[in-house]
């Protein structure tokens, strides 16, 4: 591992604590040490009080801070002596302790301190990073582990046997360190935990940080563990989504709500998988113990939730009774399914949270692989990390989306997304939660959204007049987030204004083939996926006034507009029977769209005598009607506000006479 310290870059940090930040990014910035909120950083710093004293203060991380991005703002600066008291106390309960670590703070508003905060006040250092690095975490889950670490280290690492995280660990490490530390002393490591490294300057910490895990990288290379074959391993070519969106509908079922499940099919995933030995080397435990919140304990192998639910249960009923309080089970569902031809499928409430468990979880499958060339990987006990599994702190760091939004875990495929309406459609659903797939033939849709499938939203290029490429949207959709909740009919043309008498074949069969053939046949390929969606299939059908009121010189869009209108109301019929509801909107006059130019509205009302202003408001309201006027109303009726509607048609176009 190499150090990403640079000279320029420090010296533009002019305190203690801007160090403190820098560090801490450079560590965050490392896959390989910490993943997603792990870890943790402080450094010890003299400050004068309002009394003109000089205290000691540690500034340690806030819990919900995540070292990759952390600001200043994010530690907590919390007074170092009470913090050494506290740690020579017989016991302390979490609440206690909590409650502790607030009340010793200097800045009301700051976040909560870590968990970990008495345990970097008793390391005597300046500066202290705490990580759970790859290499390291590898040698600490293997049978002899502890040997292992003390014969890398010798005298440069203290050893702290595994501790539940928390005020025990602090005290165990209050107790130990001093009688086994030297001069030589750079660092700490936890068994099966993780690693620290301490120094008086932000770089030397952080610099021993990268020498103690390279040396761990090296010893692994030196014993053959460390380089990874990715074996060519067999990849599945064949339409999987109905395999995905069954396994996400009984994942579903067990969690009580609807999750996405996002599926890995890198090389490296699929080799992991098809061992023959995994079995057994997967059924083992998480690399370390805070991993557990995001993974749970095992992962599921295949695609049977039901068993993987009730050894859960049994798991739950063995340990429950460790607990001095009652507890209550959490939900019984994986977060991790291996699956021979699915591959690495992780599951979230959010696409978020499903790239979350993922990327731990690859670290893992290296973790075990490496350990497994060594003498074999061995995690903590399954009491141990039940306690972890259930210790009320760790949970806290999940209770912090108590109420998430309406369509969380929710799936909407969205059609012409890439201007207008369709646009505003996608980032209505998105904002309500919902992970969005959204289709447009503009190749611009690719890159729309960056850096987006991870946060939930999907670009793909597609030409809906194509089968084929209709299909492979909706594999690479499902794939992506495991399902389709919601379908919204978009795409469409407008062509010249032309009367029938003029109309050739040709012009009559390009609208046709977008506006109406095209749904028909999505339509078909999305029903068994919304069949399956956990709280029911919804199909939006964005219409036109037209239907309701046409007009000369449209005949080709009047009618293919009124065509895929009916097809919804048939499909309001056929599906109801599989909860899926279709209703359609029929916007009119929507004027911030690709079609409208400032040119085109100029000459349009002109025509009508109008200002480009009062052309705009031309309804009974007065008002303008936007994209995101129409799109708020599409996502609105597939929320539950409209739950028991389906077969409705709702203008939205500000009121029109011929239409009331
Ligand atoms: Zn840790």
């Amino acid at each position: 591992m190499r150090s990403l310290w640079i000279d320029e870059e420090a010296a533009r940090c002019h305190t203690e604590l801007a160090l403190r930040v820098y560090t801490s990014r450079l560590l965050g910035r490392e896959p390989a040490l910490v993943l997603h909120g792990g870890g943790n950083t402080s450094v010890k710093i003299v400050e004068q009080n309002l009394f003109a004293e000089e205290e000691r203060i540690l500034y340690i991380k806030g819990s919900g801070w995540d070292l990759r991005s952390i600001e200043e703002a994010g530690f907590a600066p919390v007074r170092l002596q009470p913090m050494l008291r506290l740690a020579r106390l017989e016991s302390l309960s979490d609440p206690a302790m909590v409650n502790a670590l607030c009340t010793h703070m200097t800045r009301a508003s700051a976040p909560t301190p870590s968990v970990e905060t008495i345990l970097h006040a008793v390391l005597p250092y300046t500066y202290v990073d705490h990580t759970h690095a790859d290499a390291v975490v590898t040698l600490t889950n293997t049978p002899d582990g502890q040997e292992r670490v003390r014969e890398l280290y010798g005298d440069r690492a203290v050893i702290i046997p595994y501790t539940m995280p928390g005020f025990d660990l602090a005290r165990l490490v209050a107790e130990r360190f001093p009688a086994q530390s030297s001069q030589h002393t750079i660092g700490m490591v936890l068994m099966n935990h993780g690693v620290f490294s301490f120094g008086d300057s932000a770089q030397e910490s952080y610099e021993r940080m990268i020498e103690l895990v390279t040396l761990a990288e090296d010893y692994l290379a030196a014993k053959d563990a460390w380089e990874l074959a990715v074996e060519p391993a067999a990849i599945a070519q064949q339409a999987l989504r109905m395999e995905m969106v069954a396994l996400r509908y009984d994942v579903s079922q067990v969690i009580g709500a609807p999750v996405i499940v996002a599926a890995d099919q890198h090389p490296r995933a699929m080799a992991f998988i098809q061992r023959p030995d995994l079995q057994e080397i997967s059924q083992r435990g998480p690399a370390t113990p805070d991993h557990i919140i995001r993974t749970k304990r095992l992962p599921q192998l295949g695609r049977d939730v039901s068993s993987y639910a009730q050894a859960y249960r049994r798991y739950f009923e063995r340990h429950r009774d460790d607990s001095p309080t009652r507890l209550t089970m959490l939900d019984a569902a994986p977060r991790v399914v291996l699956d021979e031809a699915l591959g690495l499928c992780t599951v979230g409430r959010s696409a978020q949270d499903a790239a979350v468990v993922r990327d731990i979880y690859r670290h893992t499958m290296d973790i075990i692989e490496r350990a497994t060339r060594l003498n074999g990987y061995q995690a903590l006990p399954e009491k141990a990390l039940f306690q972890v599994e259930y210790w009320d702190l760790e949970q806290a760091k999940l209770r912090k989306n108590a109420n998430p939004p309406v369509f969380t875990g929710e799936v909407a495929l969205v059609t012409g997304a890439a201007s207008g309406i369709g646009r505003a459609c996608f980032e209505s659903l998105a904002a309500r939660g919902a992970a969005v797939a959204g289709l447009d033939i503009d190749p611009m849709i690719e890159s729309m959204w960056e850096d987006a499938e991870a946060a939930g939203m999907l670009g793909i290029r597609c030409d809906i007049t194509q089968d084929r490429q209709i299909q492979d949207a909706l594999e690479r959709t499902v794939r992506a987030f495991g399902g389709v909740d919601i379908l919204v009919l978009n795409a469409g043309i407008f062509p010249m204004s032309c009367r029938i008498a003029e109309l050739t074949e040709q012009a009559w069969r390009d609208v046709m083939s977008v506006n109406l053939d095209a749904n028909v046949n999505l339509m078909r390929e999305a029903h068994p996926l919304l069949r399956l969606a956990p709280r029911g299939g919804r199909v939006i059908i964005i219409g036109s006034k037209n239907v309701l009121a046409p007009g000369p010189g449209a005949a080709a869009y009047s009618a293919s507009k009124a065509a895929l209108n009916q097809l919804g109301r048939v499909a309001a019929m056929e599906w109801a029977g599989d909860n899926i509801r279709v209703n359609a909107i029929h916007p009119n006059a929507v004027f911030d769209t690709g079609i409208w130019t400032k040119k085109v509205l100029a000459s349009r009302a002109a025509q009508y005598g109008l200002s480009v202003e009062a052309y705009q408001r031309r309804n009974l309201l007065g008002v303008k009607v936007t994209s995101k006027d129409v799109a708020e109303l599409a996502a609105e009726m597939c929320g539950p506000v409209f739950s028991r509607t389906t077969g409705a048609q709702v203008p939205v176009d500000g009121g029109d006479e011929r239409i009331i």
